[in-house]
Order: structure tokens, then sequence, then C-alpha cells
């Protein structure tokens, strides 16, 4: 039987760039904010912005935006709001940072609010997607891509975010008079490496407006062209973006067949973030290994 699930909790994400003077301060008070409030989610506070992902009920959303939009520095923030039934996080985090998002520069200054690349709307961004002459980068993890992303796409070979200077140092020095366009999720990644990317030289980049997410809910697009779930950090994992074709680009870490279900390693030591089909997980109980199911079974003896 299916039950029709009450969509009447709310998740938000959001950024900005923008100068905060004591971040330290700020973040002390913003958490004490939603305490108060009940929000659960991870809110980041840096000198260079904020950038948050929170859910909550509608109630509580609505409250939220209203009292950042209320703020002088956040007047203009853009939320992207997904329904969902209940909360998507277990716990409230607010913290001061050296950076919103970590992307280790130091060479020279990366300030997507003085100089990023060039903002693309969805529908200019599909049209793109299908000329030859145009560069697509992912902006996002390798397992982040490799459950999903636009056709055509480069893979990033990274782990993490602040591997992104040297990957494309390395690998993309020859696309410098090439047309770029990246994306990345909500948005905030591509703000940086496309700013990396211009003070590199690349002559001419362009970042998809607003993220993956945006795309996704243009209701003319309907996620057109992108192949695969979006990976989100939430206890989601994933989302279904294209509504016209369901393509799976992932594949199952044990048997090998097309599947974009991500499972946390049942050892909780371990606990590595592999796509596993239905089988497999019943199968191997939930385990990456043999050894993490042996570690598993001693660790529960002892
Ligand atoms: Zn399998
Ligand atoms: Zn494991």
């Amino acid at each position: 039987m299916i039950t029709k699930k009450n969509n009447d909790y709310r998740i938000l994400l959001y950024y900005k760039f923008v100068h905060i003077e004591d971040p330290v301060a700020f973040a002390d008070e913003h958490r004490a904010f939603c305490q108060e409030l009940g929000v659960k989610g991870r809110i980041l506070v840096a000198k260079e912005g904020l950038n948050g992902t929170i859910s909550g009920t509608v109630e509580q959303a609505n409250k939220y935006m209203e009292h950042m939009h209320n703020h002088p520095l956040f007047h203009d923030m853009v939320f992207k709001i997904d329904e969902y039934h209940k909360h998507a996080f277990k716990k409230l985090i607010v913290r001061p940072k050296k950076e919103i998002v970590t992307f280790r520069v130091d060479e020279y200054e990366i300030d997507p609010s003085k100089e990023t690349g060039k903002y693309i709307k969805p529908k200019e961004f599909y049209e793109l997607l299908q000329r030859d002459d145009v560069i697509v980068i992912d902006g996002r993890n390798d397992y982040e891509y490799d459950i999903g992303h636009f056709r055509n796409a480069i893979r990033p070979d990274v782990k993490s975010f602040r591997e992104f200077p040297e990957w494309i140092r390395k690998n993309l020095s020859q696309y410098k008079d090439k047309k770029i366009i990246t994306y990345c999720t909500g948005g905030i990644r591509c703000e940086k490496l496309t700013a990396f990317m211009l003070k590199e030289g690349f002559k001419d980049v362009g970042q998809l407006e607003g993220g993956i997410i945006t795309y996704a809910k243009d209701p003319e697009l309907k996620g057109k062209l992108f192949d695969g779930k979006m990976y989100v950090f939430d206890e989601r994992i994933s989302v279904r973006v294209n509504q016209v074709e369901d393509v799976v680009v992932g594949k199952c870490y044990h048997c090998g067949k097309p599947e974009d279900r991500y499972i946390n390693c049942a050892y909780d030591m371990c606990h590595k973030q592999h796509i596993c089909c239905k089988e497999c997980e019943e199968k191997y109980k939930g385990f990456c290994s043999k050894e993490c199911e042996e570690a598993e079974m001693h660790a529960v003896k002892a």
C-alpha cells in the first residue's frame, strides 16, 4: 500500500557572498535564533558570507526566510525551496569558518562578490549544453557526478572541492580559449570555481545560475539533459531532476548493475558511501565488504 506523505516540511538551500565583519559573533547569535525557531541543518558563516541548508515545518521555514530578508546583509537572499515530509537533518550546526565553501587558494583573492563567471539562466544553459563548441564542467565531486550529471559534462576527478584548483591546472589548460560553462548543486561552488578560472586565464567562463536545483524547477525544461539523480547533502541523499527521461548512470558497487542509490556501509567505523542495488544490500547486509561484515561481527561479540 502506498501512503501519501504530507509534504508539510521545507528544505531550504541558500548562500550569499557578502562581508561579515565578525563571523563568530554572527554565528552565536544566529545559532540561538535557529535553536529557538526549531530548524535543523548546517549553516556556515565566514568573513566572505553565509552558506546554509536547513529543514523545518512550513511555518518555521517561512519565519526563517522572513528573518533573513529583514537583515540588511541578506534582504535579497535567494532561497531554493524543496518540499519534504519531515526534517531532512538530524541536528543543527551553525559554525564560523574561514570560508563558506572550502577552496583554499592563496595565490590570489577569490571573491565572487567582486568577480565571478557570467551567470547563465537555465534556458540558455540548456541551449549551450547542446553545442559542440562548448565545454561543460561539473563543479562537484566525483561521487556526485557518478549518480547523475548533465549529458556530456566532464567528470572532475576530485573527492572534495579543494582539489579543484590542482585538477583544473592539470586537466583543463587546453580549453583556455574555449567557451566554458560550469554547474553545481545550488550555485555556490561555481561562484568560486569560475572566479578561479578567470584568474587562471580562462577567457569565457559561465556558471549555471542557481545550480541544478533551479534548473530542475524550470517548468518548461523539466530537467531535460540531466541524466541520473542529483546528489544532495541531506537525508534524501539523491533526488530526481529529469522529469522526461529516467536514465540511470550509476553502477552497483558489488554487482555492477545500473543503480543510482547510495547507502552507507553498515559497519560504523567504515560508513563508506557506496552505490548499492536492493538485492546486493540484502545479500551483503549493507556492508561494503566482507572485511566490514567480519569487523562488525567481532565488534558485536566484544
Ligand atoms: Zn548489486
Ligand atoms: Zn565498509
